[in-house]
């Protein structure tokens, strides 16, 4: 039998809805609770709190929900969740108080696993403050037994929660605590309505209403002004595959929206779309007046074929999306494997990667991650877009399953 889904008419094998139209749906039941909801559903958490480190309970994914979709996670909550020993949701532990963040530490000193001690420091990388990292810091100078058994240090730990330190303790930051979706133009607003304040809050806390409510203009087009395009044709070719380079995002810093990214001008992201899949890392670097050029010496491919063609790259400069009017909460473009989005946190299909950058040697800073299948129909998986702000230096890294 073959079948089409009921919202968009995408063929399907069963009958219903698409996985896209479902994910979609969902968000806008969660986004409907109720602030009395929403109350009940995090009592009934807190009373269950043992059941938030099992994935195929339901309490797993209202919590999910409720962090993702809505920003929510309150302390109450976080400190039922580190009594029960929940620790595999790292990051409902994000910017938690400093009594969860103590009983965080108190059981990473104490345990004597590995798999126990590699969780307990991705929540203290969610929790994220200064006594953190100089706990972290500690662990990478002395390590404890456990460390033979894991394949990362510390550092990397704490990476997971957006952010690392250098040998001397120095923190570096890697993400930005503001996050917006891009949205096809066609389609509007992610969150269409004002009737949820507080998911216009970057964080947990309802702290950052200032960069909400730019207003679009509307070019001579037609078109709506929009700061974010994914995917523009370049001149130039891959010496690799022959395949037309492209402009995977430019952005540009200097529209209200986009301020808390401190790019003061034009950033361009360049490279090959057929062969960013079979390389680690792409860079380019760009200028802020919006010149790009792509690093082919740090490509480390050799020859493919061009499997994308020009149809390929057609489409993948014909798409509608354009940067959302109001940021959403920071963990949304985690929990998505349908949105683009820039800032916030990534959803990483292996483990998350920060490349270094080829100029100085720094962890560079994670911007925006681009699912493929959004952009080209028959591309898999996910591009994330990283930069360095003071080399001004662009990194494509590519991850599937
Ligand atoms: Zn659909
Ligand atoms: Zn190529
Ligand atoms: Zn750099």
């Amino acid at each position: 039998m073959k079948y089409q889904c009921k919202n968009c008419g995408t063929s399907l094998g069963y009958d219903g809805l698409c996985w896209r139209c479902r994910a979609m749906k969902e968000r806008q039941e969660v986004l409907a609770w109720t602030d009395e909801e929403i109350q009940e559903k995090l009592r009934h958490l807190a009373a269950n709190a043992d059941k938030l480190d099992d994935y195929r309970a339901s309490e797993y994914a209202t919590l999910c929900q409720l962090m993702e979709i809505r920003g929510i996670c309150p302390p109450q909550l976080q400190r039922a969740a580190l009594e029960a020993g929940a620790f595999s949701l790292a990051h409902l532990y994000y910017h938690a108080p400093a009594d969860v963040r103590d009983g965080l530490i108190l059981r990473l000193m104490e345990t004597q696993s590995p798999h126990e001690a590699a969780c307990l420091m991705e929540c203290l990388a969610m929790q994220g403050d200064d006594r953190a990292l100089e706990i972290l810091l500690e662990l990478e100078r002395h390590p404890r037994p456990w460390r033979q058994q894991l394949y990362v240090d510390p550092s990397v730990y704490a990476q997971c929660g957006g952010w690392t330190f250098d040998g001397e303790g120095n923190r570096l930051q890697l993400n930005f605590d503001t996050s917006y979706a891009l949205v096809k133009e066609e389609a509007g607003a992610l969150f269409p309505t004002s009737r949820f304040p507080h998911i216009l809050s970057a964080g947990m806390s309802a702290s950052d209403s200032s960069s909400a409510g730019a207003t679009p203009e509307k070019s001579p087009a037609g078109h709506s002004y929009s700061p974010v395009k994914i995917g523009r044709i370049r001149q130039d070719r891959c010496p690799h595959c022959g395949c037309s380079m492209a402009d995977m995002l430019i952005l540009d810093g200097r529209d209200k929206r986009l301020e808390f990214l401190g790019i003061d001008g034009i950033f361009t992201a360049s490279c090959c779309p057929n062969c960013v899949g079979f390389s680690e890392t792409s860079f380019s670097r760009y200028t802020l007046d919006g010149g790009s050029e792509p690093l082919y010496s740090e490509l480390e491919i050799s020859d493919v074929e061009d499997y994308l063609g020009r149809n390929g790259i057609e489409e993948l400069s014909s798409n509608s999306y354009v940067l959302d009017n109001h940021p959403v909460p920071i963990f949304l473009g985690a929990g998505s494997e349908d949105l683009n989005t820039i800032g916030g946190f990534a959803n990483w299909i292996q483990d998350w990667q920060y490349a270094v950058c080829p100029d100085c040697g720094r962890p560079m800073r994670y911007l925006a991650q681009i699912q493929w299948d959004t952009v080209l129909e028959n591309m898999e998986g996910t591009l994330y877009i990283e930069f360095c702000p003071d080399c001004r230096v662009a990194a494509m890294i590519h991850q599937q399953t």
